[in-house]
């Protein structure tokens, strides 16, 4: 599968203040963000799997599902216009007079948008007997699935072992479980929930295996910032004060809640000295188009 990814653009980018270094904290983002703009971070690792699964058993259709801010549907728009394939977009919701920029983006892609109610959203398996069509394949909602984790587990080709504490956000949870299933023993992966979703976590261990499943992990609830896709003003103060400090993009509803967590944690002295943690900018900067457009510096 030939998409147009620049590898050779994903960076560790250093994060460095004193107070930290005085406490031999060592913090780096993983630039995946920098892949593409709109396949960006994790939502191409967590969607290979399922494409060439699709193009090895002949379907010429993915179909999926998301809400109005579907990072993953506009990523899976994009990813089957350059692969070839049709794709459909199963959205919760009524159809609002102005899409958001998210969707439309999908839409130009060339990506079928159906809306369902919230309610009938909530049965997948229902809307699939509706819907499908024979040469239909299926994605869960945030590409979501073993076949989900095995690609996000490959982002953990840039981590080292020398890293003690692996950050990342957390949707459907399909990235965590790779990373989960891809460190080692002695590393921590932290996952920052960007959503109200207590059982998040049984989702994540859920595509674990028995093994995976005792290795170190923890979910953290506490920096959803009111919910899914909620950006306050301190929110926004704070990806100001990111980019002003360190050139690093962050988008409102996944990666600045992330970092926030980051900064949160280190200041609560949450890690020990000689800690080295590598956050995952896991992309979603598109998401930031919604945004009134001199709402950012970037
Ligand atoms: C989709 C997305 C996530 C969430 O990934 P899951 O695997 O669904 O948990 C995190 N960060 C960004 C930027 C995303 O677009």
């Amino acid at each position: 599968m030939n998409l147009p990814l620049d590898f050779d653009k994903v960076c560790i980018q250093p994060m460095l203040y004193d107070v930290w270094a005085a406490r031999s904290i060592e913090v780096s983002v993983l630039r995946i963000d920098r892949l593409h703009p709109v396949i960006s971070g994790n939502k191409w690792f967590k969607l290979k799997y399922h494409l060439i699964d699709a193009a090895d058993k002949g379907f010429g259709t993915i179909a999926s599902f998301g809400g109005a801010y579907s990072n993953h549907l506009a990523a899976t728009a994009f990813a089957c216009k350059e692969a070839g394939l049709k794709s459909v977009g199963i959205i919760r919701g009524e159809r609002d007079a102005h899409l958001s920029h998210t969707l439309q983006q999908a839409e130009d892609d060339g990506m079928q948008l159906i809306f369902v109610s919230r309610n009938d959203f909530k049965d997948t398996e229902h809307i699939k007997v509706q819907f499908s069509k024979p040469d239909w394949y299926w994605v869960n909602t945030g590409g979501y699935s073993i076949l989900g984790a095995k690609g996000a587990a490959e982002i953990f080709n840039w981590i080292d072992d020398s890293y003690t504490h692996i950050l990342c956000a957390t949707g459907s949870g399909t990235m965590m479980a790779g990373l989960i299933k891809a460190a080692k023993l002695h590393q921590t992966i932290i996952g920052i929930n960007s959503m109200k979703n207590k059982t998040l976590l049984d989702d994540v261990t859920f595509l674990l295996t028995a093994d995976e499943v005792q290795k170190k992990y923890v979910l953290l609830h506490d920096y959803h910032f009111g919910g899914f896709a909620k950006h306050p003003p301190s929110l926004i103060d704070f990806m100001k004060k990111v980019w002003q400090e360190h050139q690093l993009p962050t988008d409102i509803v996944y990666t600045a809640k992330l970092l926030f967590a980051a900064f949160d944690l280190i200041e609560k002295n949450f890690f020990q000295s000689n800690s080295k943690l590598m956050i995952i900018h896991s992309g979603g900067l598109q998401g930031n188009l919604s945004l009134a457009s001199n709402t950012l510096p970037f």
